[in-house]
């Protein structure tokens, strides 16, 4: 027997389950899928803000309601081993980051690591999850990410001592629900469903993996996604940062395809241009120093509405 689906094209090739909500009562949200978000620890809406964006080409500022993509991360807290005899344990601790996340409003969602999904920061405004960040699609290009993006947070440490994050099948699960959810929603590209580490730059030393959650082992096929880690990351091919070995550690075993790709690519279009990859990536830093100085400035944020 085939499931009953009907789906939503986000793009070309790129089509996700339509997902609506199916009820609401004070304490959470049903959605057509099986997601169910919980609203205990939700932070009541103040002002929606728009999110915005940058043409590439003229840098010219636009913004529109809805987010354009998704940033993923882990909350960097204590796992225990998920066991049962670990429940009341398990509970107190999944309570306490969502306290601490709903202080600093450091997400929009939470995923516990039973696989609720809680709401802390609403949709439409801003949340403080990707601080120094750089994503780019086609047309346009994003800096600082919480005004652009959607930070959902997976409840649990990076990696453990073997490496892995050890996120939970039920995390996994929910996580694809909400994943949906959010696309079908805000038709929200693949493309911009990325994670932490490969948004965050460091504007001091021009390095990229300021932070690093989910640098690697992201679970993008679970989520219904296409391997991102392929895509070279526009801080490098843009704006001209770069990555130390360090940083590559990081990254574990599984080599981050998009980091090879985009050193390629800035060789390519250094000689292109014919001039040095040195010089090449200096007039892109260069650019990013503008763009990060213009956008602080109060006149330029306030423009476009
Ligand atoms: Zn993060």
């Amino acid at each position: 027997m085939r499931p009953v689906l009907s789906r939503v094209t986000i793009a070309q090739g790129d089509e996700v389950v339509r997902v609506w909500q199916v009820e609401e009562t004070e304490a959470h949200e049903l959605y057509s899928n099986g997601l169910r978000i919980e609203k205990r620890y939700s932070i009541p809406k103040v002002a929606a803000e728009p999110f915005v964006h940058y043409r590439r080409g003229d840098d010219a500022r636009e913004q529109r309601p809805v987010p354009f993509g998704i940033v993923f991360h882990t909350t960097e807290s204590l796992a225990l081993p998920f066991e049962e005899n670990q429940n009341r344990a398990l509970r107190r601790i999944g309570a306490g980051v969502l306290e601490y996340v709903r202080r600093i409003r450091a997400y929009h969602y939470v995923i516990d690591r039973f696989g609720r999904v809680w709401r802390v920061v609403p949709e439409n405004e801003p949340a403080h999850h990707a601080g120094n960040s750089v994503w780019a699609d086609e047309s346009h290009y994003y800096l600082n990410l919480n005004s652009s993006f959607l930070g959902v947070s997976f409840e649990g440490p990076s990696r453990d001592e073997s490496g892995q994050m050890p996120a939970t099948a039920a995390q996994i699960h929910a996580g694809r629900l909400l994943t949906d959810l959010l696309r079908s929603r805000h038709r929200i590209i693949a493309g911009n469903c990325v994670t932490h580490a490969q948004v965050s730059v460091n504007p001091d030393n021009m390095g990229i993996g300021y932070h690093t959650d989910w640098a690697a082992n992201f679970p993008f096929e679970q989520m219904g996604l296409p391997d991102n880690y392929r895509i070279p990351p526009p801080a490098m091919t843009l704006f001209g940062f770069q990555y130390d070995p360090s940083f590559r550690a990081a990254t574990g075993e599984r080599l981050w395809r998009g980091l090879d790709v985009a050193d390629l690519e800035l060789q390519r279009t250094a000689v292109a241009s014919r001039t040095s990859l040195a010089t090449f990536r200096r007039g892109l830093t260069q650019k990013y120093r503008r763009l990060y100085d213009k956008i602080k400035q109060p006149d330029f944020s306030q423009e476009g509405n």
